[in-house]
């Protein structure tokens, strides 16, 4: 099953889409020629016409509703780490998670700013609120990579929502030695208020409870990530809304899924639309909207900014509601008077 190979995925190094071109799984990649406008309208109806809704969320998602992790949100608020251990690795928030650091004090100090500046400290951001307002009349559930717990932060329930790589918020023992995970945002509050020269004090250095060994951020890097009991009931959760709606009109709805792990949401998605006849796919990707030839009008690949085109389809469904809405309002005039 897709979930007991979820649980064995590892981090794979990032690779071009069109080295997948000529290959397995998907042969008959397309950039679609169908205009925007009419891309748009494709895309809101299929939403309309959904009796389900399955989003698939990846780092692109996050990078488009502001969560960017290069360029001046990098260097304006992590200066000392780079002048600290050079800009060969400390390039952006992504690369500098990687630095080989040379103790306890100094990985905590820069993983609780990370934390912080990505998990804690934002708000619901505005394109996250968007997906949220796109479904939430309808049956949906959330399949995602990303670890900065914004789906939760919009509005959508906990028990549709399946994290698959873990959470910036929780931290677990470093080998795994035991099946749970801890609230880490208390201590990485502590940690910024008293971090100096980018390491924290050694008194809030975290220890295992159990084992006594190091902790680490609860997320997939390793064979040691930590599926505790919500992590598997989500997985249950999951597999059950499959299940329940395999004969209804499902739309698969992927947000910024690119090649960095495709076999977690991208291939699955794919596999599931040429499975079930009545199930399409709404792709939105900045540059990687590819879509198989074959899906026919199954499939809405959009290579567009997400923030722009999430905001035109709510638009253009909205419209039709608005326009529905009226004409309710009007006969029900005409039958009072
Ligand atoms: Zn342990």
């Amino acid at each position: 099953m897709a979930i007991q190979i979820l649980s064995r995925e590892k981090k794979s190094k990032k690779v071009d889409f069109s080295q997948f071109l000529n290959g397995v799984p998907a042969r008959d990649y397309v950039f679609q020629s169908a205009p925007y406008e009419q891309q748009i309208r494709e895309a809101a109806q299929l939403l309309e016409r959904a009796d389900a809704v399955l989003i698939g969320a990846g780092a692109g998602l996050s990078t488009a509703a502001g969560l960017n992790y290069g360029g001046k949100r990098f260097t304006d608020n992590f200066r000392e780490f780079i002048e600290k251990y050079g800009s060969a690795y400390m390039t952006d928030m992504y690369s500098a998670g990687f630095y080989p650091f040379p103790s306890e004090e100094a990985k905590w100090g820069y993983w609780s700013k990370h934390a912080w500046l990505n998990r804690v400290e934002p708000p619901a951001m505005p394109l996250y609120q968007t997906v949220f307002e796109l479904v939430k009349e309808k049956p949906h559930f959330v399949l995602t990579t990303n670890v900065d717990h914004q789906f939760w932060k919009a509005g959508f329930a906990d028990e549709n929502i399946f994290a698959t790589q873990g959470d910036y918020g929780e931290i677990q023992c470093a080998r795994g030695c035991h099946d749970k995970v801890y609230d880490g945002t208390g201590l990485f509050h502590r940690m910024n208020l008293t971090r100096k020269d980018c390491l924290v004090p050694t008194e809030l250095v975290p220890r295992c409870p159990v084992c006594g060994g190091k902790m680490a951020m609860h997320l997939r890097c390793d064979q040691y990530f930590v599926e505790d009991e919500h992590w598997n009931e989500a997985a249950a959760r999951y597999g059950a809304f499959l299940k329940e709606h395999k004969t209804d009109k499902v739309v698969l709805l992927e947000l910024g899924v690119g090649f960095n792990t495709p076999t977690i949401i991208r291939f699955p998605f794919e596999q599931m639309v040429r499975e079930n006849r009545d199930w399409a796919l709404i792709r939105l990707n900045l540059d990687e909207a590819v879509v198989p030839e074959s899906f026919g009008s199954r499939a809405v690949g959009i290579n567009d900014d997400i923030a722009r085109s999430l905001e035109d389809i709510r638009r253009e469904a909205g419209g039709v509601e608005e326009k529905e809405g009226l004409s309710i309002e009007k006969a029900g005039e005409k039958d009072e008077e």
